[in-house]
């Protein structure tokens, strides 16, 4: 197909040709034209009589199914009706229209023109037809959308973003750095970003600037600015390059964000945890020592109470005496607990962690409870599978957690119940043992608080003998054994307590 295409009945004489131009320079005008812009002619009503090559090209049409239509073809419903009005108006009018106009393609996609529209008249000043020369400005328009979209971003958000210069000279600062420096954009645009900086700091961030001569330099970090009127603004600063289109470095850009505030966070939160573990450590030593103090009353106390119960007559003094002794015991048993917490929160308990057979344990444990659950008729079973298990665990502390759990079991078990400890491989990397009972259950509102120090529920008032400790210690030891450990129950059905340990291998 030829570049330039003269549809029959096409007369060039119809241009007023400029003067000094014969009609052969016209067609060799038109002919530049054509390679150049997107050019169509409609007759006096508006029909298309002649369309380009660029005008097929651009709008998806071919040639047959333009030619005989209207312009409005092409409309793609982005302008207002008084757009065409006025262009109508004007060019029937004999004058020439510019603008710019979006038009639709046959696929339905749109491209922007610069347009100027011509009548030609004949002889008679009677307009015949009009010529359109248009221009193809959709990159152009697309960017320009881009970028105001894009300014509009910058000057929206609260990061602040500083661009300059390879010499350091700022070419852009947006809205958020005005509020943050409090120096106009104007004010700083031309100056070196050093200028904004403490001066110990300007040389360094000079001599940082000349050797961000590659693409990939990235920076990141705490960096104090001064504000206007001369106090610090403490930043968290995201430092980088920006390449031209042959990937030369061409600006460098600071993102960034006020970083006293994060700070300040950071500075109480230290300071914050450092009281809570100050007083931590107070209340330990305030209870070991209290219950050091204790004890040695307490021993002298329950011996001459053993003493009484032994050598009294009379059964209604050596009932008092042994109310005494139950009463020291009970206290005994929470002193003993309340320094074994202590001792295990304030880390002066080192765990000695081995690879623990687990059968042996769990043998040791059930035989100690054994007499406990007899005592209550309560039967207490046991599953396990094949082979030798071993956990990663202090033995010991391994012991005195399930002992807690076993003994909790039977404890808060009905009389003749059941209680059954099960260990299984979850696949996990883990040994699970779980410890059920068909006991009293726990209401689902008290689960939250269940490894509270002290919290006994509603056991005292059930009468259950206690001290509200044991799960506190066998929650703090299990995890430090890097272990879990869970619950599961219903108020009046039973309830599974389960740990789990890493298997030792
Ligand atoms: P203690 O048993 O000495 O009170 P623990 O710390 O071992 O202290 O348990 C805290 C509380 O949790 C108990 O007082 C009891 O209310 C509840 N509890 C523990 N184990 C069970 C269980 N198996 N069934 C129902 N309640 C339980």
């Amino acid at each position: 197909m030829n570049a330039f295409y003269i549809e029959p009945g096409f007369t060039p004489s119809a241009f007023p040709t400029p003067s000094g131009l014969g009609r052969a320079d016209l067609a060799k005008t038109i002919m530049a034209l054509d390679h150049h812009a997107i050019v169509s002619i409609a007759d006096r009503q508006g029909v298309i009589t002649h369309v380009n090559d660029r005008f097929c090209a651009i709008s998806g049409y071919e040639r047959d199914e333009l030619i005989g239509q209207r312009h409005s073809i092409l409309k793609s419903g982005r302008h207002d009706a008084a757009l065409y009005k006025d262009l109508w108006t004007t060019i029937t009018a004999g004058r020439v229209w510019q603008g710019v106009i979006c038009n639709r393609r046959k696929n339905g996609g749109v491209y922007w023109v610069q347009s100027t529209i011509m009548p030609i008249a004949d002889d008679q000043g009677e307009i015949q037809e009009f010529v359109s020369v248009r221009t193809d400005i959709t990159d152009r328009v697309q960017a320009q959308a881009h970028s105001s979209l894009l300014s509009q971003v910058l000057n929206q958000t609260e990061e602040c973003v500083v661009v300059m210069d390879l010499d350091g000279r700022v070419v852009y600062a947006n809205r958020a750095v005005e509020q943050a420096l409090g120096f106009k954009a104007s004010h700083m645009q031309g100056r070196q970003f050093a200028e904004f900086l403490p001066p110990a700091l300007r040389r360094r961030c000079q001599m940082r600037l000349q050797n961000m001569r590659t693409c990939d330099f990235r920076w990141q970090g705490q960096l104090t600015m001064v504000r206007e009127g001369g106090d610090h603004f403490i930043s968290l600063s995201r430092v980088g390059v920006v390449a031209n289109a042959a990937g030369l470095p061409t600006y460098v850009f600071n993102l960034f964000s006020d970083y006293a505030g994060e700070l300040k966070r950071q500075a109480d939160l230290r300071y914050a945890k450092e009281c809570a573990e100050q007083a931590s450590a107070a209340k330990s030593i305030f209870l070991s020592h209290v219950s050091h103090e204790l004890r040695t009353p307490l021993n002298a106390v329950m011996g001459f109470a053993q003493l009484l119960a032994m050598g009294v007559g009379d059964a209604r003094h050596a009932s008092f005496a042994r109310e005494i002794l139950t009463a020291g015991r009970h206290l005994v048993c929470l002193i003993d607990d309340m320094l074994d917490l202590t001792k295990i929160e304030s880390g002066h308990d080192a765990l000695t962690m081995t690879g623990v057979d687990l059968a042996h344990t769990i043998g040791e444990c059930v035989s100690l409870v054994q007499a406990m659950a007899d005592a209550r008729r309560i039967s207490l079973a046991t599953s396990l599978p094949e082979g030798a298990l071993r956990v990663k665990a202090d033995a010991v502390r391994l012991k005195q957690v399930l002992l807690n759990l076993l003994s909790n079991a039977i404890k808060y078990s009905h009389e003749m119940g059941d209680v059954c400890l099960r260990v299984v491989q979850p696949g996990n990397g883990r040994i699970r043992v779980s410890i059920s009972d068909k006991g009293i259950g726990i209401k689902p509102e008290q689960l939250p608080s269940l490894f509270e120090p002290f919290n006994r529920l509603d056991a005292a008032s059930r009468g259950i003998e206690g001290t509200g400790i044991g799960l506190a210690i066998s929650k703090k030891l299990v995890e430090k054994m890097a272990g879990t450990i869970g619950v599961s129950s219903e108020q009046g059905q039973g309830s599974t307590f389960w740990i789990e340990l890493d298997i030792f291998a």
